[in-house]
């Protein structure tokens, strides 16, 4: 059994704010990555693999907050966080704050393959990419028009919402291998109008991303400052580990939690059957799910 499950974001998107043609284009982009990440699992590749390759396509893809087309500081510049983990080895690498590194998840691949380390920052971090021969990039690369007016409306008081069709739409992705090893990754340019320096919940293990065999792999999205006072994505492996929840019971509860605090947003896991669960507390999320079962779905 091998599985993969992906997301580009979650909030709050009104079915008016979505044309039928944007929506193909969101599509589009979920199904690309869906299916590049599931051909990896296909040729016997690592579930680590998967999700890399998965989130590296929705960085490229302009209509996430992620790698090009990422949310911007109240300055406009675009500052983004990426995290991963495998599973069975619980080794993780992340990066955040970096302004230049065209594909994020890439750099936190290198933190967890080359350096000692699992976290690192800002310049630091883009001397290791330029030290590793990533693609770096100026940091206009990153910025589109979209985002610049959907700063520009938080500025000035309007919802964003009417705008884009999410203030958020960070992506991810988790999967299971045929060897039975689990992985998540998640990458984003954060809040828009955030302050620069703002690091959110994607990139801190434990709390926007955690995989860990036996229980299970999740990727979160939504307003990290709440993800990362639950630890959200230990939390939901940890209650499928030790309470023996569902992955869907698991995230319910999950989200229990942050909307205690007030928080919202969506969660996405897989568990090591291959069972896929994909959950939120926003109006909509941008989801998509395959399975060696049969099973393809992409759903907004
Ligand atoms: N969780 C991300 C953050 O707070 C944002 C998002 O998911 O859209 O940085």
């Amino acid at each position: 059994m091998y599985a993969i499950a992906i997301h580009g974001g979650a909030g709050e998107l009104s079915r008016q704010a979505l044309s039928g043609e944007r929506e193909a284009h969101y599509r589009d982009g979920l199904a690309q990555a869906l299916d590049l990440g599931y051909e990896v699992l296909e040729r016997g590749g690592t579930s680590l693999d998967a999700v890399t390759v998965a989130v590296r396509s929705l960085e490229d893809n302009p209509l996430f907050n992620a790698g090009r087309g990422a949310s911007l500081t109240r300055e406009g510049v675009a500052e983004l966080d990426a995290a991963l983990m495998e599973g069975h080895t619980l080794r993780a690498g992340a990066v955040a704050a970096v302004r230049h590194v065209k594909n994020p998840i890439e750099l936190a691949r290198r933190v967890m393959d080359k350096s000692r380390h699992v976290l690192l920052v800002a310049a630091g971090a883009e001397e290791f990419a330029l030290e590793e021969g990533l693609t770096l990039v100026p940091n206009t690369y990153f910025r589109t028009p979209e985002r610049q007016a959907e700063l520009d409306a938080l500025r000035s008081g309007r919802p964003a919402s009417e705008l884009i069709p999410s203030t958020q739409g960070t992506v991810g992705a988790v999967a299971l291998d045929a060897a039975g090893n689990l992985a998540a990754a998640t990458s984003t340019g954060g809040m828009s109008n955030k302050r620069p320096g703002r690091v959110g919940d994607s990139p801190i293990v434990g709390a926007g991303t955690y995989a860990r065999n036996g229980a299970c792999a999740v990727s979160a999205t939504g307003h990290g400052e709440y993800f990362m006072r639950i630890v959200a994505a230990h939390h939901a492996c940890a209650a499928v580990e030790y309470r023996r929840l569902t992955v869907q019971d698991a995230l319910r509860e999950t989200l229990g939690r942050l909307r205690e605090l007030g928080g919202s947003g969506g969660l996405i896991a897989v568990d090591s059957a291959g069972r896929i669960a994909m959950d939120f507390n926003t109006q909509g999320m941008f989801r998509a799910a395959r399975d060696s079962a049969g099973q393809r779905q992409i759903v907004i």
